[in-house]
Protein backbone atom coordinates (compact mmCIF):
# COMPACT_ATOMS: atom_id res chain seq x y z
CA UNK A 1 0.00 0.00 0.00
CA UNK A 2 1.21 3.60 -0.83
CA UNK A 3 0.32 6.68 0.63
CA UNK A 4 -0.17 9.55 -1.49
CA UNK A 5 0.25 13.24 -0.24
CA UNK A 6 -0.99 16.53 -2.54
CA UNK A 7 0.24 19.74 -1.59
CA UNK A 8 -1.74 22.85 -2.08
CA UNK A 9 -0.27 23.46 -5.82
CA UNK A 10 -1.27 20.22 -6.71
CA UNK A 11 -4.71 20.46 -5.99
CA UNK A 12 -5.45 24.80 -6.75
CA UNK A 13 -8.15 24.02 -9.39
CA UNK A 14 -10.34 21.88 -11.06
CA UNK A 15 -7.56 21.00 -13.78
CA UNK A 16 -5.28 19.97 -10.63
CA UNK A 17 -7.76 17.92 -9.29
CA UNK A 18 -7.83 15.93 -12.74
CA UNK A 19 -4.03 15.38 -12.57
CA UNK A 20 -4.37 14.40 -8.92
CA UNK A 21 -7.18 11.51 -9.77
CA UNK A 22 -5.19 10.36 -13.08
CA UNK A 23 -1.88 9.91 -10.62
CA UNK A 24 -4.02 8.05 -7.56
CA UNK A 25 -5.91 6.04 -10.10
CA UNK A 26 -2.80 4.97 -12.26
CA UNK A 27 -1.17 3.06 -9.74
CA UNK A 28 -4.19 0.83 -7.86
CA UNK A 29 -1.71 0.58 -4.60
CA UNK A 30 -2.04 4.14 -4.37
CA UNK A 31 -4.95 3.39 -1.75
CA UNK A 32 -4.57 6.19 1.05
CA UNK A 33 -4.98 9.91 -0.03
CA UNK A 34 -3.86 12.95 1.65
CA UNK A 35 -4.69 16.29 0.47
CA UNK A 36 -3.49 19.99 1.20
CA UNK A 37 -6.06 23.02 0.96
CA UNK A 38 -6.26 24.78 -2.19
CA UNK A 39 -2.81 26.60 -2.91
CA UNK A 40 -1.86 29.22 -5.15
CA UNK A 41 -2.81 28.73 -9.06
CA UNK A 42 -0.26 31.29 -10.29
CA UNK A 43 1.86 33.55 -8.42
CA UNK A 44 0.12 36.59 -6.96
CA UNK A 45 -2.64 33.83 -5.63
CA UNK A 46 -3.53 33.90 -2.10
CA UNK A 47 -3.67 30.07 -0.70
CA UNK A 48 -7.28 29.30 0.64
CA UNK A 49 -5.36 28.89 4.39
CA UNK A 50 -4.63 32.23 4.38
CA UNK A 51 -8.02 33.17 3.15
CA UNK A 52 -9.24 31.29 6.40
CA UNK A 53 -6.53 32.92 8.32
CA UNK A 54 -7.50 36.47 7.19
CA UNK A 55 -11.37 35.45 7.96
CA UNK A 56 -10.34 34.23 11.58
CA UNK A 57 -8.91 37.78 11.96
CA UNK A 58 -11.84 39.62 10.61
CA UNK A 59 -13.92 37.69 13.16
CA UNK A 60 -11.25 38.79 16.23
CA UNK A 61 -11.06 41.89 15.27
CA UNK A 62 -14.78 42.26 15.14
CA UNK A 63 -14.91 43.13 11.52
CA UNK A 64 -17.83 42.43 8.40
CA UNK A 65 -16.72 39.10 8.07
CA UNK A 66 -19.43 37.87 4.50
CA UNK A 67 -16.94 39.08 2.64
CA UNK A 68 -13.95 37.17 3.93
CA UNK A 69 -16.11 34.21 3.85
CA UNK A 70 -16.84 34.86 0.15
CA UNK A 71 -13.59 34.68 -0.86
CA UNK A 72 -13.11 31.27 0.80
CA UNK A 73 -16.34 29.65 -0.54
CA UNK A 74 -15.34 31.07 -3.99
CA UNK A 75 -12.33 28.69 -4.04
CA UNK A 76 -14.15 25.66 -3.33
CA UNK A 77 -16.85 27.22 -5.52
CA UNK A 78 -14.33 27.24 -8.69
CA UNK A 79 -13.58 23.99 -7.86
CA UNK A 80 -16.97 22.63 -7.17
CA UNK A 81 -18.38 24.23 -11.18
CA UNK A 82 -14.83 23.14 -13.11
CA UNK A 83 -15.16 19.87 -12.05
CA UNK A 84 -19.09 19.57 -12.33
CA UNK A 85 -19.50 18.28 -8.59
CA UNK A 86 -22.89 18.17 -6.92
CA UNK A 87 -24.23 21.58 -5.92
CA UNK A 88 -24.86 20.48 -2.15
CA UNK A 89 -20.73 20.18 -1.16
CA UNK A 90 -20.98 23.81 -1.70
CA UNK A 91 -23.88 24.25 0.94
CA UNK A 92 -22.39 22.26 3.35
CA UNK A 93 -18.87 23.74 3.32
CA UNK A 94 -20.60 27.46 3.84
CA UNK A 95 -23.09 25.63 6.59
CA UNK A 96 -19.47 23.95 8.40
CA UNK A 97 -17.68 27.21 7.79
CA UNK A 98 -20.78 29.43 9.64
CA UNK A 99 -21.36 26.76 12.42
CA UNK A 100 -17.60 26.57 13.64
CA UNK A 101 -17.93 30.84 13.75
CA UNK A 102 -20.67 30.48 16.01
CA UNK A 103 -19.44 27.99 18.03
CA UNK A 104 -15.88 29.12 18.25
CA UNK A 105 -16.65 32.96 17.68
CA UNK A 106 -15.33 34.02 21.69
CA UNK A 107 -12.56 31.54 21.48
CA UNK A 108 -9.70 33.41 19.66
CA UNK A 109 -6.87 30.10 19.10
CA UNK A 110 -9.59 27.65 18.28
CA UNK A 111 -11.57 29.52 15.97
CA UNK A 112 -8.21 30.10 13.68
CA UNK A 113 -7.51 26.70 14.33
CA UNK A 114 -10.50 25.52 13.37
CA UNK A 115 -11.16 27.85 10.23
CA UNK A 116 -7.48 27.05 9.23
CA UNK A 117 -8.10 23.21 8.96
CA UNK A 118 -10.91 23.91 6.98
CA UNK A 119 -9.01 24.38 3.65
CA UNK A 120 -7.77 20.50 4.01
CA UNK A 121 -11.21 18.92 5.71
CA UNK A 122 -13.29 20.52 2.75
CA UNK A 123 -10.61 19.46 0.09
CA UNK A 124 -11.06 16.10 0.95
CA UNK A 125 -14.54 16.09 0.85
CA UNK A 126 -14.51 17.11 -2.70
CA UNK A 127 -11.62 14.82 -3.65
CA UNK A 128 -13.48 11.97 -2.65
CA UNK A 129 -16.91 13.08 -4.40
CA UNK A 130 -14.25 13.53 -7.56
CA UNK A 131 -12.69 9.82 -7.07
CA UNK A 132 -16.30 8.76 -6.64
CA UNK A 133 -17.66 10.57 -9.72
CA UNK A 134 -14.54 9.15 -11.95
CA UNK A 135 -15.82 5.69 -10.80
CA UNK A 136 -13.47 4.84 -7.96
CA UNK A 137 -14.90 4.06 -4.54
CA UNK A 138 -13.56 6.21 -2.55
CA UNK A 139 -14.71 7.85 0.65
CA UNK A 140 -13.37 10.90 2.92
CA UNK A 141 -12.08 9.98 6.47
CA UNK A 142 -11.60 12.85 8.78
CA UNK A 143 -8.89 12.98 11.03
CA UNK A 144 -10.80 12.21 14.43
CA UNK A 145 -12.03 8.88 12.29
CA UNK A 146 -8.63 7.79 11.40
CA UNK A 147 -7.42 8.30 14.74
CA UNK A 148 -5.14 11.32 14.63
CA UNK A 149 -5.15 12.01 17.95
CA UNK A 150 -2.96 15.31 19.07
CA UNK A 151 -1.46 17.42 21.62
CA UNK A 152 -3.91 20.31 22.41
CA UNK A 153 -1.67 22.93 21.65
CA UNK A 154 -2.97 25.33 18.95
CA UNK A 155 -1.12 25.50 15.88
CA UNK A 156 1.40 23.63 17.05
CA UNK A 157 0.08 19.74 16.92
CA UNK A 158 2.21 16.74 17.94
CA UNK A 159 1.03 13.20 17.16
CA UNK A 160 0.40 11.42 21.03
CA UNK A 161 1.94 7.63 20.06
CA UNK A 162 -1.40 5.85 20.72
CA UNK A 163 -2.55 7.04 17.41
CA UNK A 164 -0.26 4.82 15.56
CA UNK A 165 -2.59 2.02 16.62
CA UNK A 166 -5.54 2.85 15.88
CA UNK A 167 -4.63 4.23 12.13
CA UNK A 168 -3.25 0.45 11.80
CA UNK A 169 -7.17 0.06 11.20
CA UNK A 170 -7.26 2.42 7.89
CA UNK A 171 -5.51 -1.11 6.24
CA UNK A 172 -8.60 -2.72 6.60
CA UNK A 173 -10.92 -0.40 5.12
CA UNK A 174 -11.89 -0.80 0.87
CA UNK A 175 -11.79 1.49 -1.83
CA UNK A 176 -9.06 4.78 -1.19
CA UNK A 177 -9.60 6.41 1.81
CA UNK A 178 -9.29 10.58 1.30
CA UNK A 179 -7.81 12.61 4.59
CA UNK A 180 -7.59 15.86 5.15
CA UNK A 181 -4.10 17.32 5.68
CA UNK A 182 -2.64 20.00 8.18
CA UNK A 183 -5.10 18.71 11.62
CA UNK A 184 -5.83 16.55 14.40
CA UNK A 185 -8.01 16.10 17.18
CA UNK A 186 -6.82 16.25 20.75
CA UNK A 187 -8.45 14.36 23.51
CA UNK A 188 -10.50 17.76 24.77
CA UNK A 189 -12.35 16.76 21.06
CA UNK A 190 -10.84 20.22 19.51
CA UNK A 191 -9.63 20.40 15.79
CA UNK A 192 -5.79 21.20 16.42
CA UNK A 193 -3.66 22.01 13.61
CA UNK A 194 0.25 20.96 13.22
CA UNK A 195 2.31 24.27 12.08
CA UNK A 196 2.00 25.72 8.84
CA UNK A 197 2.92 23.56 6.36
CA UNK A 198 1.92 20.34 8.29
CA UNK A 199 -0.27 18.35 5.63
CA UNK A 200 3.63 16.65 5.01
CA UNK A 201 3.52 15.60 8.67
CA UNK A 202 -0.38 14.26 8.43
CA UNK A 203 1.10 11.89 5.76
CA UNK A 204 3.89 10.85 7.19
CA UNK A 205 1.84 9.83 10.18
CA UNK A 206 -0.71 7.81 7.96
CA UNK A 207 2.30 6.39 5.98
CA UNK A 208 3.96 5.10 9.31
CA UNK A 209 0.11 4.46 11.08
CA UNK A 210 -0.38 1.92 7.88
CA UNK A 211 2.99 0.99 7.45
CA UNK A 212 3.07 1.83 3.85
CA UNK A 213 5.47 0.55 1.21
CA UNK A 214 6.49 3.99 0.64
CA UNK A 215 5.10 7.51 1.30
CA UNK A 216 4.80 9.56 -1.93
CA UNK A 217 4.58 13.44 -1.51
CA UNK A 218 3.67 14.88 -4.72
CA UNK A 219 4.37 18.55 -5.28
CA UNK A 220 4.80 21.27 -8.00
CA UNK A 221 8.80 20.23 -8.68
CA UNK A 222 10.75 17.13 -10.38
CA UNK A 223 13.13 16.63 -7.11
CA UNK A 224 14.78 18.11 -4.42
CA UNK A 225 17.45 20.05 -5.64
CA UNK A 226 21.08 20.34 -4.51
CA UNK A 227 20.22 24.22 -3.86
CA UNK A 228 17.70 26.42 -4.05
CA UNK A 229 16.36 26.36 -7.61
CA UNK A 230 15.76 30.46 -6.99
CA UNK A 231 19.38 31.11 -6.81
CA UNK A 232 21.40 28.86 -9.49
CA UNK A 233 20.84 28.25 -12.81
CA UNK A 234 19.39 24.20 -13.82
CA UNK A 235 20.66 23.37 -10.01
CA UNK A 236 21.43 19.93 -9.72
CA UNK A 237 18.52 16.87 -8.79
CA UNK A 238 19.21 14.59 -5.94
CA UNK A 239 18.22 10.85 -6.75
CA UNK A 240 18.49 9.87 -3.63
CA UNK A 241 19.41 11.17 -0.24
CA UNK A 242 18.86 9.81 3.12
CA UNK A 243 16.53 10.90 6.13
CA UNK A 244 19.49 12.71 8.04
CA UNK A 245 20.52 14.64 5.03
CA UNK A 246 16.97 15.52 4.30
CA UNK A 247 16.37 16.46 7.70
CA UNK A 248 19.46 19.04 7.74
CA UNK A 249 18.26 20.48 4.53
CA UNK A 250 14.66 21.03 5.48
CA UNK A 251 15.60 22.27 8.67
CA UNK A 252 18.27 25.06 7.14
CA UNK A 253 15.70 26.31 4.55
CA UNK A 254 14.42 23.65 1.74
CA UNK A 255 10.89 24.14 1.76
CA UNK A 256 10.29 21.25 -0.36
CA UNK A 257 9.41 18.96 2.74
CA UNK A 258 8.07 19.90 6.10
CA UNK A 259 11.26 19.30 8.62
CA UNK A 260 9.11 17.71 11.03
CA UNK A 261 7.78 15.37 8.66
CA UNK A 262 10.41 12.77 8.64
CA UNK A 263 9.97 11.36 12.33
CA UNK A 264 6.86 9.16 11.44
CA UNK A 265 8.81 7.30 8.79
CA UNK A 266 12.20 7.41 10.41
CA UNK A 267 11.39 4.87 12.99
CA UNK A 268 9.60 2.44 10.38
CA UNK A 269 12.22 3.16 7.62
CA UNK A 270 9.51 3.91 5.19
CA UNK A 271 11.02 5.51 1.80
CA UNK A 272 9.83 9.03 1.23
CA UNK A 273 9.47 9.78 -2.75
CA UNK A 274 9.12 13.44 -3.87
CA UNK A 275 6.95 13.86 -6.72
CA UNK A 276 6.18 16.27 -8.99
CA UNK A 277 2.05 16.51 -9.43
CA UNK A 278 2.47 18.15 -13.35
CA UNK A 279 5.45 15.74 -14.80
CA UNK A 280 4.90 12.78 -12.71
CA UNK A 281 7.12 10.68 -15.00
CA UNK A 282 10.12 12.20 -13.37
CA UNK A 283 11.38 10.09 -11.50
CA UNK A 284 11.28 12.27 -8.01
CA UNK A 285 13.89 11.95 -4.95
CA UNK A 286 13.96 8.88 -2.80
CA UNK A 287 14.80 9.55 0.65
CA UNK A 288 15.95 6.54 2.69
CA UNK A 289 17.06 5.50 5.32
CA UNK A 290 20.43 4.79 3.76
CA UNK A 291 21.61 6.16 0.74
CA UNK A 292 24.26 4.32 -1.95
CA UNK A 293 27.40 6.42 -1.89
CA UNK A 294 27.73 7.47 -5.08
CA UNK A 295 31.10 9.10 -4.55
CA UNK A 296 29.74 12.83 -4.26
CA UNK A 297 30.41 13.73 -0.37
CA UNK A 298 27.85 16.89 -0.32
CA UNK A 299 24.43 16.47 -1.21
CA UNK A 300 23.17 20.46 -0.96
CA UNK A 301 23.50 23.70 0.03
CA UNK A 302 20.97 25.22 2.40
CA UNK A 303 20.42 28.93 4.33
CA UNK A 304 17.96 30.18 6.26
CA UNK A 305 18.01 33.83 7.92
CA UNK A 306 16.48 35.23 11.13
CA UNK A 307 18.51 34.29 13.91
CA UNK A 308 20.60 36.19 16.15
CA UNK A 309 23.21 34.90 18.45
CA UNK A 310 24.29 35.77 21.84
CA UNK A 311 27.64 36.44 22.38
CA UNK A 312 28.79 36.04 26.50
CA UNK A 313 32.23 36.27 27.79
CA UNK A 314 33.68 35.29 31.43
CA UNK A 315 37.28 34.60 32.19
CA UNK A 316 37.67 31.35 33.37
CA UNK A 317 34.00 30.18 32.06
CA UNK A 318 35.74 26.65 31.49
CA UNK A 319 36.15 26.10 35.48
CA UNK A 320 32.42 26.66 36.45
CA UNK A 321 30.58 24.15 36.64
CA UNK A 322 27.24 24.47 36.00
CA UNK A 323 27.63 27.55 33.81
CA UNK A 324 26.23 26.02 30.92
CA UNK A 325 22.94 24.84 32.65
CA UNK A 326 22.36 27.86 34.44
CA UNK A 327 22.41 29.84 30.97
CA UNK A 328 20.07 27.65 29.47
CA UNK A 329 17.78 27.60 31.95
CA UNK A 330 17.04 31.17 32.11
CA UNK A 331 16.22 30.83 28.15
CA UNK A 332 13.65 27.46 29.45
CA UNK A 333 12.07 29.99 31.98
CA UNK A 334 10.89 32.42 29.02
CA UNK A 335 10.16 29.09 26.86
CA UNK A 336 13.00 29.54 23.96
CA UNK A 337 14.71 27.11 22.32
CA UNK A 338 17.98 27.40 20.90
CA UNK A 339 19.71 26.02 17.59
CA UNK A 340 23.44 26.53 18.24
CA UNK A 341 25.80 26.84 20.91
CA UNK A 342 29.06 27.14 19.39
CA UNK A 343 31.87 27.49 22.96
CA UNK A 344 35.41 28.93 23.46
CA UNK A 345 37.06 28.62 26.68
CA UNK A 346 36.15 31.90 27.97
CA UNK A 347 33.37 32.73 25.45
CA UNK A 348 29.39 31.18 24.49
CA UNK A 349 27.56 31.76 21.80
CA UNK A 350 23.54 31.10 22.09
CA UNK A 351 22.24 31.05 18.48
CA UNK A 352 18.35 31.86 18.52
CA UNK A 353 15.27 32.20 16.04
CA UNK A 354 14.97 36.25 16.89
CA UNK A 355 11.12 36.08 16.65
CA UNK A 356 11.44 34.30 19.59
CA UNK A 357 12.17 37.79 21.68
CA UNK A 358 9.81 39.56 21.71
CA UNK A 359 7.86 41.41 23.82
CA UNK A 360 10.53 42.00 26.34
CA UNK A 361 11.99 38.65 26.36
CA UNK A 362 15.11 39.93 25.13
CA UNK A 363 16.04 42.76 27.54
CA UNK A 364 14.44 39.91 30.32
CA UNK A 365 17.42 37.36 29.46
CA UNK A 366 20.11 39.63 28.91
CA UNK A 367 19.29 41.23 32.44
CA UNK A 368 19.63 37.89 34.31
CA UNK A 369 22.52 36.98 32.29
CA UNK A 370 24.63 39.83 33.17
CA UNK A 371 23.07 39.47 37.03
CA UNK A 372 23.24 35.99 37.73
CA UNK A 373 26.28 34.39 35.70
CA UNK A 374 28.19 37.93 36.68
CA UNK A 375 29.62 37.85 33.04
CA UNK A 376 32.06 40.08 31.93
CA UNK A 377 30.39 40.84 28.24
CA UNK A 378 27.66 40.14 26.28
CA UNK A 379 26.41 41.40 23.01
CA UNK A 380 23.72 40.54 20.57
CA UNK A 381 24.54 39.85 16.92
CA UNK A 382 21.97 39.92 14.95
CA UNK A 383 20.58 39.23 11.33
CA UNK A 384 22.51 36.26 10.85
CA UNK A 385 21.89 33.44 8.48
CA UNK A 386 22.93 30.14 8.67
CA UNK A 387 24.45 28.19 5.65
CA UNK A 388 24.74 24.67 5.64
CA UNK A 389 26.95 22.20 3.47
CA UNK A 390 24.91 18.93 3.99
CA UNK A 391 26.16 15.21 2.94
CA UNK A 392 26.50 11.76 4.48
CA UNK A 393 29.92 11.46 2.97
CA UNK A 394 31.74 14.53 4.54
CA UNK A 395 32.78 12.71 7.44
CA UNK A 396 35.04 10.00 5.21
CA UNK A 397 36.75 12.83 2.91
CA UNK A 398 39.52 15.01 3.51
CA UNK A 399 39.17 18.91 2.40
CA UNK A 400 35.37 19.19 3.10
CA UNK A 401 35.76 22.28 5.33
CA UNK A 402 38.85 23.48 3.27
CA UNK A 403 36.81 23.83 0.25
CA UNK A 404 34.12 25.49 1.91
CA UNK A 405 36.11 28.53 3.44
CA UNK A 406 37.96 28.96 -0.16
CA UNK A 407 34.45 29.22 -1.45
CA UNK A 408 33.36 31.82 1.09
CA UNK A 409 36.63 33.78 1.21
CA UNK A 410 37.03 33.64 -2.96
CA UNK A 411 33.36 35.55 -2.67
CA UNK A 412 34.41 37.69 -0.19
CA UNK A 413 31.85 36.41 2.25
CA UNK A 414 32.72 36.79 6.32
CA UNK A 415 32.42 33.86 8.18
CA UNK A 416 31.12 35.00 11.77
CA UNK A 417 31.33 31.02 13.26
CA UNK A 418 31.73 27.77 12.04
CA UNK A 419 29.89 24.76 13.81
CA UNK A 420 30.08 21.03 13.27
CA UNK A 421 28.18 18.30 15.11
CA UNK A 422 29.24 14.75 16.11
CA UNK A 423 27.85 13.61 13.33
CA UNK A 424 29.68 15.04 10.31
CA UNK A 425 25.92 15.27 8.34
CA UNK A 426 26.55 18.89 7.90
CA UNK A 427 28.71 21.87 8.58
CA UNK A 428 26.93 25.12 9.46
CA UNK A 429 28.56 28.44 8.95
CA UNK A 430 27.20 31.63 10.26
CA UNK A 431 27.09 34.62 7.65
CA UNK A 432 25.52 38.39 7.35
CA UNK A 433 22.05 37.71 6.26
CA UNK A 434 23.12 40.06 3.42
CA UNK A 435 25.19 37.39 2.20
CA UNK A 436 23.33 34.19 2.71
CA UNK A 437 22.77 33.98 -0.64
CA UNK A 438 25.73 34.90 -2.53
CA UNK A 439 27.47 32.71 0.14
CA UNK A 440 24.81 29.79 -0.76
CA UNK A 441 26.09 30.00 -5.00
CA UNK A 442 29.89 30.16 -3.98
CA UNK A 443 29.60 27.13 -2.12
CA UNK A 444 27.24 25.55 -4.88
CA UNK A 445 29.73 25.93 -7.70
CA UNK A 446 32.74 24.86 -5.58
CA UNK A 447 30.99 21.98 -4.68
CA UNK A 448 28.78 20.71 -7.73
CA UNK A 449 30.33 23.08 -10.47
CA UNK A 450 33.61 24.22 -10.16
CA UNK A 451 33.06 27.80 -12.29
CA UNK A 452 33.04 31.09 -12.04
CA UNK A 453 29.48 31.58 -12.10
CA UNK A 454 29.25 33.44 -8.90
N1 LIG B 1 -2.56 24.45 4.06
C1 LIG B 1 -1.62 24.50 5.13
C2 LIG B 1 -0.64 25.65 4.90
O1 LIG B 1 -0.77 26.38 3.92
C3 LIG B 1 -0.93 23.21 5.35
C4 LIG B 1 -0.27 22.57 4.16
O2 LIG B 1 -0.51 22.98 3.02
O3 LIG B 1 0.53 21.66 4.34
O4 LIG B 1 0.22 25.85 5.70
Amino acid sequence: MKVVKFGGSSLASGAQFNKVANIILSDSKRKIVVVSAPGKRYADDIKTTDLLIALARTIIEGGEKEKALESVIQRFADIVSNLTLDKTLLMNIDRDLRGLISQYENDVPRLMDALMASGENQNAKLMAAYLTKRGQEATYVSPGEAGMVVTDDPGNARILPESYEKLRNLKQTSGILVIPGFFGVSKQGHIVTFPRGGSDISGSIVAAGVEAEVYENFTDVDSVYSVNPQLVDAPKEMREISYREMRELAYSGFSVFHDEALQPVVTKKIPVCVKNTNHPEAEGTRIVAERSQNGCPVVGIASDKGFLSINITKYLMNREVGFGRHLLEILEDECISFEHTPSGIDNMSIILRDHQLRNGKEERILERIRTELKVEDIQVERNLALVMVVGEGMCRTVGIASKATEALAEAGVNIKMINQGSSEVSMMFGVDAQQADLAVRSLYYKYFAPVNQI
